[in-house]
This record gives structure tokens, sequence and C-alpha cells, in this order.
């Protein structure tokens, strides 16, 4: 992994995903790799974060989910109830390892060992942090294949799923920079 699959991820050609049939692959299973480290009880999340630039070196990181240090999944229906908000979510982690011009970031589910689809886009802790740290695009594995969303787009199709208010900046005005 390393550089050598920095490499192979660039350079970003657009938004058509066909064109990306090697470069998804490689990150898909990066994100497979770090799904398969989780020791969560109810599901296994794998993420990968990367620079699509062509111009970037900088390595892809990888994140699962899984409570922080000194806390366990132990599968009981409690645990399993309040899995999202006991376990620190693979995109949350991947974030954090994420140096801040990082563009796109893939999530994947596995079951058995091998990735299953992920229902519609539906943290908005995930989805909110993602598009506040610049990220541009998300792919997300649906039955029909890898997903491409803007980041944006994510978001907002987080918001709608949720049955959360969206509410845009008005036109022509800027908010503050997070950054
Ligand atoms: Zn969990
Ligand atoms: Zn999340």
């Amino acid at each position: 992994m390393g550089g050598v699959v920095a490499r192979q991820l660039a350079p970003w050609r657009g938004t058509d995903v066909t064109t990306m049939a090697i470069d998804e692959r490689e990150a898909l299973q990066l994100a497979i790799d770090a799904a398969l480290k989780s020791p969560c009880c109810k599901s296994k999340r794998g993420v990968v974060a990367w620079d699509a630039r062509s111009a970037s070196r900088e390595k892809p990181v990888t994140g699962f989910n899984g409570p922080p240090p000194g806390f366990a999944c132990d599968g009981t229906d409690a645990c399993r109830a309040a899995c999202g908000k006991l376990c620190v979510h693979a995109e949350i982690r991947a974030l954090m390892l994420a140096p801040k011009d990082f563009t796109d970031l893939l999530h994947v589910k596995v079951r058995a060992g091998a990735p299953v689809p992920s229902g519609a886009p539906s943290c908005p802790d995930c989805s909110k942090s993602i598009l506040d740290r610049g990220f541009k695009r998300v792919w997300l594995l649906h039955e029909t294949g890898l997903r491409l969303y803007s980041a944006e787009d994510f978001h907002v199709q987080t918001l709608i799923n949720c049955d959360l208010p969206l509410i845009r900046q008005p036109d022509g005005t800027d908010a503050p920079d997070p950054t």
C-alpha cells in the first residue's frame, strides 16, 4: 500500500465512475482490509481516504469502526442498540488521520469477510464532518455497485434520509472558513 497505492489512485479524471474501475477497486480493497479489523459486534465498517489529485504523493489513510481504547463491544442487545454512539465511526477515524487536502473518501461494510451494500447515507455526524474537512467526493457501495456522491450531495442526502432540516447559506454570503 502506501505511495504505490496513492499513485494508482490518482489521477482523478472526472465523475464518470466507469473511468475509475481500477482505482475504485484499489480503494475498495483498502477499505475492506480496514473493515476486517473492526471489533464491533453489530457491524464492521471500513473507510479509506485519499488525495485523488495527480500531483499528490500522500499515502491513503484508513479507519474502522470500534469503541475507543479501554472500551469494548460485547454484542449484547444494549451494546448493539447503542452502537452508533458507543463505537467511533470509521469515517471519523479516517478524518482524524487525513491531511487537510484529501479529496476522496470511500466507505464499505463487510459481513462474513465480504463487502455488502450499505444503506442510504444516514449518519449526519459523519456526513457533516466529511464536508467540513473539505472532502470533495464520497464513495459508497450499493446494490448497483460503487456510487459516487459529491461530499455536499452526500450530506444533503443524509439530512433528507434523517428527516433533518436542510438550511442553506443564502446566495452571495460566505460562511466563516472552518479550516
Ligand atoms: Zn459497535
Ligand atoms: Zn457515522
